[in-house]
């Protein structure tokens, strides 16, 4: 009795300090993505308060090399980062995923086996693939409002932007072989320029098989506790200046300006973290109109599309190798959001998101007086007329939502079609169709290489029937009527007949009707094509009816929340320091490693182990480990790159704000070493594109000495390690 009064008042006072732990630390979680060059005025001692030892001029320095010269925009929508001065680059493996899954076949299944290059002649060329990096950043906000005045209309104003970022960007850029982005910040409070340099020539190093950089798979896709290596390594090359190159046999590696140090120490609870990338999109100052229509008509009906097709793709890929590897990428690229609206729904129904925005407009209003705002709008007004707005905008923001799940992510039918368009009479010039023809022939060759027509066609019959069923009367295509009346409201029967008709169903049929194709009179037949006639009615159905009352009522949102937000920074400044949505442009975020409390009675710790991955281990794809890897486990034989105590860590978690775009970010510590791969999110914290919560928010990283270990021990590819600045 003694001794379990004993053993609960350890445990009670484990708990206690565990909990207090997990509380005290989740007050130093931070919300915010920062501009780089603005760090030194915003957040600079507030990081080095947190324990980071650097300066913002190591952080950005356009006078010389800081860390920013490491940082690398992967393909436009991933972050990647260089690790070695020859040009190595490392990212995350569901970033490479579609790369390394176009060298894959069944003889090389490299998306099943993983691949190493030996030496860089066997490193993989990758047409199409680019590295960016950012020269420079500069407030333009003076020069690219110039002309623009509170009076005139929205379109105006946005004609008069457009060609002052043209003549700005092109003087900034002229004489060098640099490009320039111009992005609006703060909904067009602020612009700012980047300069830019890109790189045409990434080859493909390295991969691990997917069994570790997707390990869990979609199970354990936005969820902790994590097990996933998820890493990819590639080669940027460039000329023998070291200048950017068309791909050519006669680069060389790359030497970059700056290559992330290694640090092999690991981290405690408590230390310093920041995440250096590229986060894609987040609304953080939504109003509660606008969530209320994600969390009630966005989310649900675009979860619901993506149930079908994960659906269909899941059995046709369990049922065949051939479609498995051919589906694997087009798979991830739809699972992974849809997994995400669920979580973000569930985060903000939980958190009660749509009272704590109203609560906010609230005090918004209360705060207001009768002024006008420098745009002309009256701030005590403002939320009434996003309240109209909504409600005229919501019929089409709809169609719109749809449109995308159904023409961007449905069935391939809908989309091939398009390219036919480029040989229509009217657009191509005399003399360029057999040179059009060849480059078709090309593109069919490709998109038929991963395309199984029977999953294809059950995509269309079932994909398309929610779409139509979800849609305003008023808003529904054409093609909808023919459904009705010529196939008596049957999609199955409709999806037969388009693939029992169309010439764009098979390469042989493609090529044959290539073979054919005489000009004008062919393109009538194109035409008639029952599947470019889905393609058109669809298209032109959201051109007329959905993209102009889009356009007119995106025009007065933007007015909307270009003063709103003005006013949450004139109103409440002590709310919170405001930073700008992300936009796909450089940023920075910082917090410490740090569990959570996910739900009543649970407490996540922030590491976890090999341990864990021996745990989950069993026979079914998700959860398949390498007979390699596991007697590495088993046998401890972690080398160079275990923890203190011996254990092999897999991934951790931090208070850094994250975002699609920041997966394969450096995540560093507080000398700007790198310490872990930036990768993914909990499912609670899928919700902080629009409102963070300390408490719960944490970001996924892979621990830099499982990335190393999995290099060194498990595929003999020390080689690359060598390459590497290790600081230990
Ligand atoms: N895993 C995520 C993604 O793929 C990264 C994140 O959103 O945190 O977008």
């Amino acid at each position: 009795m003694i001794k379990f009064a004993q053993i609960f008042e350890t445990m009670k006072r484990f708990s206690l300090i565990l909990f207090s732990l997990v509380f005290t630390l989740s007050s130093f979680a931070k919300e915010g993505m920062w501009i780089p060059s603005l760090i030194k005025n915003l957040v600079e001692s507030d990081m080095q308060s947190m324990g980071m030892k650097l300066s913002a001029e190591d952080l950005y320095s356009f006078n010389k090399s800081s860390l920013k010269d490491a940082i690398v925009h992967f393909n436009g929508g991933c972050t990647a980062e260089m690790i070695s001065d020859k040009g190595l680059l490392l990212t995350n493996h569901h970033c490479g995923y579609s790369l390394i899954q176009s060298h894959s076949s069944l003889e090389n299944d490299y998306l099943t086996n993983g691949f190493w290059a030996k030496t860089k002649e066997q490193e993989l060329k990758n047409p199409n693939l680019f590295a960016r990096f950012i020269v420079r950043i500069d407030d333009v906000t003076e020069s690219v409002l110039k002309g623009v005045t509170d009076a005139m209309p929205e379109a105006k104003r946005q004609a008069i932007v457009d060609s002052n970022i043209k003549v700005i960007g092109k003087a900034a850029i002229e004489g060098s072989h640099y490009n320039y982005i111009i992005r609006p910040f703060y909904y067009g409070n602020q612009y700012y320029m980047f300069i830019t340099e890109t790189f045409n020539d990434v080859r493909l190093v390295g991969a691990p098989p997917s069994s570790i950089g997707k390990f869990g798979f979609d199970t354990d896709n936005w969820v902790w506790p994590r097990h996933t290596g998820d890493f990819s390594m590639f080669r940027i090359y460039a000329d023998k200046d070291n200048q950017p190159a068309e791909i050519s046999n006669d680069n060389v590696p790359y030497r970059p300006k700056y290559a992330l140090p290694i640090n092999l120490n690991g981290t405690q609870p408590g230390d310093f973290t920041m995440i250096y990338g590229f986060p894609g999109r987040t609304s953080e100052y939504l109003t509660s109109y606008a969530v209320d229509y994600t969390i009630n008509k966005q989310n649900p009906n675009r979860i619901k599309m993506r149930d079908i097709s994960l659906d269909i793709m899941g059995h046709a890929m369990a049922g065949s190798d051939k479609i498995r590897i051919q589906y694997a990428a087009k798979q991830s690229r739809v699972s992974n959001a849809w997994k995400k609206w669920i979580g973000q729904n569930k985060g903000l129904i939980a958190n009660d998101a749509i009272n704590s925005k109203l609560a906010l407009e609230k005090r918004f209003v209360a705060n207001a007086d009768n002024s006008i705002t420098s745009y002309g709008l009256k701030y005590t007004k403002i939320l009434d007329k996003y309240k109209a707005l909504y409600s005229e905008l919501e019929p089409f923001a709809f169609s719109w939502d749809m449109f995308i799940e159904i023409y961007y992510y449905g069935p391939e039918i809908i989309r091939f079609p398009m390219n036919m368009e480029k040989l229509n009479p009217e657009k191509l010039k005399d003399g360029d169709l057999e040179k059009m023809k060849e480059t078709l022939r090309i593109s069919a060759e490709r998109y038929f290489k991963n395309y199984d027509l029977e999953t294809d066609k059950k995509l269309l019959s079932a994909m398309l029937k929610q779409y139509f069923s979800v849609l305003d009367e008023n808003m529904r295509a054409d093609v909808y009527v023919t459904i009705q009346n010529d196939f008596g409201g049957n999609y199955e029967d409709y999806a037969a007949s388009v693939f029992k008709k169309s010439n764009f169903t098979t390469l042989e049929k493609v090529n044959a009707f290539l073979d054919n194709y005489k000009g004008t009179k062919s393109f009538k037949k194109i035409q008639k094509d029952p599947a470019y006639q889905l393609t058109m009615s669809l298209y032109n159905n959201y051109q007329s009816k959905v993209r102009p009352d889009l356009v007119r009522l995106n025009n007065d949102l933007n007015l909307l929340n270009r003063t709103y937000m003005e006013g949450l920074q004139n109103l409440l400044p002590k709310d919170k320091k405001y930073y700008p949505d992300a936009n796909s442009t450089l940023r920075i975020s910082y917090g410490i490693v740090d569990g959570y409390k996910p739900k009543d009675g649970v407490v996540y710790s922030p590491f976890t182990t090999t341990e864990g991955i021996m745990a989950k281990r069993d026979t079914t794809k998700e959860f398949t480990v390498p007979e390699r890897l596991a007697t590495l486990i088993t046998d401890k034989d972690y080398g160079q790159y275990a923890d203190k105590d011996g254990t092999m860590h897999v991934c951790f978690i931090a208070s850094n704000h994250t975002t699609g775009g920041n997966s394969g970010s450096p995540a560093l510590n507080g000398n700007g070493e790198l310490i872990g791969l930036n990768f993914d999110r909990t499912w609670e914290s899928t919700m902080s594109d629009i409102m963070f919560d300390p408490t719960i928010c944490r970001n996924i990283m892979v621990d830099i000495r499982y990335v190393l270990f999995i290099v060194d021990k498990y595929a003999n590819a020390g080689h690359l390690v060598e390459e590497m600045n290790l600081v230990k």
